[in-house]
């Protein structure tokens, strides 16, 4: 199978796949093609590409030759790129106007931000290597951002208490942060919703926070879900009081396919220490705070509020890398013996992630949701 590797578009540091992951494709039998400079902004230069076996192609040659086309973003794809498999982390749950593209196309189009979260799907589970990624990176940059120390410091000229942090929600990328932050010496606090979350808090060192009455989220596949007003307003009161104390606060709630949670108020913000800091990983899906803005840092008070969902890209190779190893993966289930694609719709892996092919629907949970031919539904829809 010729299987071709899309340069990202502009504001993306990332690539689907590096070299070497490149060249056990093409051990496999496969041949690569890689759109020329794909890889430079991940520190794989087409000549790594090159040495792995694979060709440096144009754009256009991709779309005409390939059977299949690897990438992150769906983003300048021509209307005339027709009967293609294509696999990204496309997010149709979010952007459910390339769904219908896609029919129209049609493309067999496989999104893996739709994989379960199942002990079998982990080893192509991109939002978690992700989140991973982005959970160590927000701890890092609130360390480089907060303008005192982290860790407790005993020094000639007295001694420095450790930095206070909040941190909400401690899912994969909550977790990491936890993690970081603890490394680096602070203390640290964490809400979650979810049960199940508060024993690996715990276990990295951290106090977990806890509100009586959470929704059930049993039935979500291991997402939170929406929660019942008298919570949401508990919640907000005991987050009120953590966050008064805390020094910086990482943000990371969120609900599948729903807007985010929002957690902390102007009023909250305001009631911080000059130069706290708030990283909110939450922010391409509405923020975890009031003042959040997506891709922008707001200052309020003295408060730094960033926000940033994307800051995986700041550690472009090993993200990329992290991609590509799950990608590899996932195409170790698509692709069968003979090297041709298996679209055994039985598996819920394949199931999950198939999109679209031979133009219907094939996702249960875009299908559920009417997701495509309606591009506001999951904007406007409350949290
Ligand atoms: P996510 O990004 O969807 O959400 C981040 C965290 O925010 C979650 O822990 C969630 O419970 C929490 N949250 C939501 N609303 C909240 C609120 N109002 N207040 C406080 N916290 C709130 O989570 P994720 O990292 O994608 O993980 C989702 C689930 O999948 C988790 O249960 C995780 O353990 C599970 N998971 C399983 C596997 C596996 O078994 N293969 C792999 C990865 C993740």
């Amino acid at each position: 199978m010729v299987i071709g590797i899309l340069k990202e578009p502009f504001f993306e540091t990332r690539v689907s796949l590096l070299a070497v992951e490149a060249a056990a494709l093409i051990k496999s039998g496969h041949t690569i093609w890689v759109e020329q400079g794909a890889g430079s902004k991940s520190f794989c230069l087409d000549d790594d590409y090159k040495a792995s076996g694979a060709e440096i192609k144009s754009r256009a040659d991709i779309f005409d030759g390939a059977d299949m086309v690897l990438g992150i973003h769906y983003k300048d794809v021509p209307g005339s790129v027709k009967n293609k498999v294509f696999i990204g982390f496309y997010q149709p749950i979010y952007h459910p106007e390339v769904v219908d593209e896609w029919l129209q196309q049609n493309n067999t189009v496989f999104s893996l931000d739709m994989l379960p979260r199942t002990t079998r799907a982990q080893s192509m589970d991109v939002l978690s290597s992700q989140s991973n990624i982005a959970g160590y990176k927000a701890a890092v940059l609130a360390a480089s951002l907060y303008p005192r120390y982290f860790p407790m410091m005993m020094t000639a000229a007295g001694s420095i208490p450790p930095v206070k942090i909040l941190i909400l929600g401690a899912g994969v990328a909550g977790l990491q942060a936890v993690a970081t932050c603890r490394r680096l010496g602070a203390v640290v606090e964490v809400f979650d919703t979810r049960a199940a979350a508060k024993e690996e808090v715990l276990s990295l060192g951290a106090k977990f926070v806890e509100v009586e009455g959470a929704a059930d989220a049993s039935k979500a596949g291991g997402y939170a879900v929406t929660q019942t007003e008298d919570f949401q307003q508990r919640q907000k009161q005991k987050i009120a009081d953590s966050i008064k104390k805390a020094d910086v606060v990482i943000t990371t709630a969120q609900i599948f396919g729903k807007k985010a949670p929002v957690l902390i108020t102007t009023e909250m913000i305001e009631n911080m220490k000059a130069g706290s800091v708030i990283i909110d990983l939450a922010a391409a899906t509405g923020g975890n705070s009031e003042l959040t803005k997506d891709n922008e840092t707001v200052v309020h008070h003295h408060v730094s509020i960033i926000g940033n969902s994307n800051l995986a890209a700041s550690m472009p190779s090993d993200a990329s890398r992290a991609y590509g190893r799950n990608m590899l993966n996932f195409l170790k289930l698509l692709i069968n013996k003979e090297g041709s694609i298996d679209l055994n719709l039985e598996d819920d892996i394949i199931n999950s992630t198939c999109i679209t092919n031979d133009g219907k629907v094939i996702s249960k949970i875009i299908n559920a949701n009417q997701i495509h031919g309606n591009v506001t539904q999951l904007h406007t829809q409350q949290s």
